[in-house]
């Protein structure tokens, strides 16, 4: 029963960063007759690239593939969060989307009911306290995968007895002056490599304080062809497909070339870090990683930047352990004694499990990590439900594009049977087959996932029971994936 008061909608879709802006855009686009809203905490869109404001923030991957398939990225591939957020803006504003979206709506709970086949959501408005509710058929999940308010920063001895300021990039503070200071990153991933080049000029000094080393791949921020064919006036939105399908092309090629041969990309990636480091860094120490590439997402460096830092002396590597914080800086396992007014803790994020919000079905709280995933996006036991989470190798939109093609392929088949409820379930052939954790730690293993990879559901050996982690091919199988092989059940 829909309450006084209670706002109800076909589908509610839940954040507004890239996966949420870009599901209201293919439900107007493939289902127009479904009434939907899109339910943000923050104060506007964005997700990800609102949250982060450090210096330098910017995209990893390219944005012809990281932008939508259907709106062309006419800038150079990489972007910065700002460029980002404008291009999301264009694609709200183009296709009237604003008046869908509640910003400063928080979800606090999740509540399915079978007789009603309908979820009801417990919702704080941020900025007034106000409690709403909202009803919706039908739940889609569009809040990333980890929590924004706070990142990860590890427990290290000494914090209390450190006089400077310690700062974590997800939270970074309006106030902090770098300029003339002492600083050091800790950290190897993408945000520490983004942070460092974008911060380094200006202060009297950067240490990047690394535990261990992380594959880099520098490239100029341009892409040839896109260039000839604007020359060509080609118009953009065929450079945006022919640029996506050479970028996938050549990703593709990369990806199986870490399965096939390892120590030949292995080797291939650290010529390109001595090339821009000379012969007599220690690359061995600093750039060596102890995995094989691609066990976790290569950073690019655009334009070779963070290197440049380190090669006129601004930028020291530091490879080694944290034994303790001191009052003036920080000393390593190996001795070394770091004097900063600053550290940034680039250590990443905490994983969250569908948005912090408290789910129950039909009055049992829900345990994810107790389901089996339906293809990467579904649960078992869990009803009219997708959650987008992109891939690790490539980028995380064209997984959001291609769950968006399934879920509208979803409500219309659903509707053509005239049913109101759908719930993956294991099939008889499914029952022996053995449940995995949601990542192969062998195929990909970053941190995050190290840390809290028991709260995400489980998955099987086949491809239906599985994230595959594979673009390449998903983008022929979702598509295809036949929607009454038993995997889904419709009531
Ligand atoms: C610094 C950084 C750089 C990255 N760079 C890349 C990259 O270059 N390429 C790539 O492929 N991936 C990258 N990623 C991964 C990135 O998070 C995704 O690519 C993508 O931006 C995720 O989009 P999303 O919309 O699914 O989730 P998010 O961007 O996380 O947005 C989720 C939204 O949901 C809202 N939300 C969450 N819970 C609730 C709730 N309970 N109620 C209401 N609203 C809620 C949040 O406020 C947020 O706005 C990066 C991640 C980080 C942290």
């Amino acid at each position: 029963m829909t309450g006084e008061g209670t706002e109800h909608v076909d589908v509610l879709i839940v954040g507004a960063g890239i996966s949420g802006v870009g599901a209201a855009y293919h439900l107007t686009d493939q289902c127009p007759e479904k009434r939907f809203v899109v339910l943000e905490a923050l104060e506007s869109f964005g997700g990800t690239w609102l949250t982060h404001r450090y210096p330098g923030i910017r995209s990893d991957s390219d944005l012809y593939t990281f932008g939508y398939r259907f709106k062309p990225w006419v800038g150079p591939p990489i972007a910065t969060a700002e460029e980002i957020r404008t291009y999301m803006g264009e694609v709200i504003e183009e296709n009237d989307l604003a008046r869908h979206i509640r910003y400063q709506h928080r979800i606090d709970r999740a509540t399915w009911s079978s007789a009603d086949d309908r979820w009801t959501l417990e919702v704080t408005r941020t900025d007034t306290g106000e409690q709403l509710t909202f009803t919706c058929g039908f739940l889609w999940m569009c809040q990333g995968y980890y929590r924004h308010a706070q990142g990860y920063t590890p427990e290290w001895p000494g914090t209390d007895a450190y006089t400077g300021r310690i700062v974590h990039p997800q939270t970074w503070p309006d106030d902090l002056d770098h300029v003339g200071k002492k600083v050091i990153v800790i950290g190897s991933g993408a945000t520490a490599a983004t942070l460092v080049p974008a911060i380094a000029d200006d202060c009297e000094h950067v240490w990047l304080l690394q535990r261990s080393p992380t594959y880099f791949w520098a490239d100029r921020n341009a892409n040839e062809l896109v260039d000839q064919l604007r020359e060509l006036e080609v118009p953009d939105e065929w450079i945006h497909e022919i640029a996506r399908r050479k970028v996938l092309r050549d990703q593709g090629a990369i990806t199986q070339l870490s399965f096939d041969e390892p120590e030949f990309l292995r080797e291939q990636l650290l010529e390109g870090v001595r090339n821009h480091l000379g012969p007599d860094y220690d690359i061995d120490t600093h750039f060596s990683p102890k995995y094989r590439p691609w066990q976790q997402r290569i950073a690019f460096v655009p334009n070779g930047d963070l290197f440049a830092g380190i090669r006129e002396g601004k930028v020291t590597m530091v490879t080694d352990e944290i034994e303790t914080f001191t009052e003036t800086g920080i000393r390593t396992r190996s001795g070394e004694e770091l004097t900063a007014d600053i550290v940034i803790t680039a250590t990443g994020f905490e994983l969250s499990v569908l948005g912090d919000i408290e789910f129950t079905i039909d009055d049992e709280p829900l345990d994810f990590a107790d389901t089996v995933t339906y293809r990467g996006m579904m649960f078992t036991g869990v009803p009219n439900m997708v959650w987008v989470f992109g891939y690790f190798r490539a980028s995380w939109t064209l997984r959001a594009d291609l769950i968006a093609d399934f879920v509208c392929r979803l409500l219309r088949h659903m509707d053509a049977k005239g049913v109101t409820r759908v719930v993956p379930a294991l099939r008889p052939e499914d029952a022996d087959m053995p449940l995995l954790p949601w990542v192969d730690e062998e195929n990909f293993n970053p941190n995050y996932l190290m840390r809290s990879g028991h709260l995400l559901p489980k998955r099987g050996p086949k491809p239906e029971w599985q994230h595959t982690q594979d673009y390449w091919a998903e983008k022929d199988a979702l598509p295809a994936a036949d929607l009454d092989d038993g995997c889904l059940v419709y009531d």
